[in-house]
């Protein structure tokens, strides 16, 4: 079965949140950071509700699940505390992972700052061989981040990932987790070749070493080194691509965690569009939303069909639009996504009280295309 989720809250009731969550979403696996990622303040394990999960996961047929490293931690720091630290702290979470029952805690390798990259991937290494050693009774695996390359972080090429694992002498417990808009972010062609960029990181680091993918689309083109997630299907890579990922036959069994963003009007009290991508990507969009959002997505089609809109296209332009013109931009600087829901309001698509949730939904699934309805 296709495991896929996506990040899901851990805080108050810990991993019975976490599950609880995950459910409403229909997620098969999913992802949790074991407290704020931007600090390493953590609870005892004890009032993580462990048991109580791990029960709710059964009966949802949750098996494997994943946990995020905060990200403040920087191994690749030439500071001596701020590597301390990270080492510390991640020797802990390592524990905590391992006694959640998690087998892979992803991780941002780091960054240089001031130093450079060379310097970066050598201190990571010494970072990760200490980390490792000191959590040897454990069987956690640390799975390094394919990153963006935005500022000084490391991790933007296979090879440097290689490299890293190479300089660490027990590195059989160093897996590595890729994210779709981070290496699109880096330069690779998610769009049109994602064959190739396996075979590169085969060649480079090796398939038997993939453990977990994150699955986001971007809303930078290809090799922006920008790292902004956009909701499947509303961003540069597009749906189809990203659902060529997840039925890779090389990626057959590894658990797809989504991390995309909730874009809209009511910020506070809607969802990320999690249940709506996790269906589509899975394909059984209909059997999780009734017959009638499908007619709803059609509907859709029409509708932009008879503006003369062609929504993938409309997609593109939109991004390109914001990026290339600042005075349009600074005019209207709504995402495309939002431009089309805007479309769908003034034109009182839907006569029924739907949600702006509702209705994202529904625009998400018209941007998985014409011919994926169809093949439903
Ligand atoms: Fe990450
Ligand atoms: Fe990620
Ligand atoms: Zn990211």
């Amino acid at each position: 079965m296709l495991k896929i989720g996506s990040h899901v809250s851990f805080s108050e009731k810990g991993l019975l949140r976490a599950a609880n969550e995950a459910v409403t979403y229909g997620s098969s696996t999913f992802m949790i950071y074991t407290g704020a990622p931007q600090n390493t303040r953590r609870k005892p394990i004890e009032s993580l509700y462990i048991n109580e999960g791990k029960q709710v996961m059964l009966e949802a047929g949750i098996g494997e699940i994943v946990v995020h490293a905060p990200y403040i931690v920087n191994l690749g720091s030439y500071k001596d505390d701020t590597y301390r630290l990270a080492v510390d702290f991640l020797q802990e979470e390592i524990r905590r992972t391992n006694q959640i029952g998690v087998r892979n805690i992803v991780l941002h390798p780091g960054a240089f700052t001031e130093k450079d990259a060379e310097y970066g991937i050598a201190r990571i290494a010494e970072g990760l061989t200490e980390v490792l050693e000191g959590t040897k009774e454990t069987d956690v695996n640390i799975a390094l981040e394919t990153m963006a390359g935005k500022g000084t972080e490391i991790g933007r090429t296979f090879e440097e990932l290689a490299a890293i694992i190479d300089k660490v002498p027990g590195n059989d417990r160093l897996t590595i987790c890729m994210d779709t808009c981070h290496i699109h972010d880096a330069g690779y062609d998610v769009v049109n070749d994602f064959d190739g960029v396996l075979r590169k990181f085969d060649d480079i680091i090796g398939l038997e070493r993939l453990a977990v993918v994150h699955v986001n689309d971007s809303k930078n083109p290809q090799g922006a080194a920008k790292d902004r997630h956009a909701p499947v299907g509303s961003g540069w890579i597009g749906f189809e691509a990203i659902s060529r990922v997840v039925g890779h036959e090389s990626l057959k069994d590894k658990p797809f965690v989504l991390e995309t963003p909730w874009i809209g009007k009511t910020e506070a009290t809607e969802r990320p569009m999690y249940e709506a991508e996790i269906a589509l990507l899975r394909g059984d969009a209909e059997e999780r939303f009734g017959g009638e959002f499908l007619t709803d997505v059609e509907r859709l089609h029409h509708f932009f069909e008879k503006e003369d809109i062609q929504p993938r296209l409309f997609v593109l332009n939109t991004w390109e639009l914001l990026k290339s013109d600042a005075k349009a931009k600074k005019a209207d600087p709504r995402e495309p996504l939002e431009r089309l829901y805007d479309m769908v309001i003034e034109n009182r698509m839907f006569t029924g009280d739907y949600s702006e949730e509702a209705i994202n939904q529904r625009l998400t699934a018209m941007l998985a295309g014409k011919d994926y309805l169809a093949k439903l």
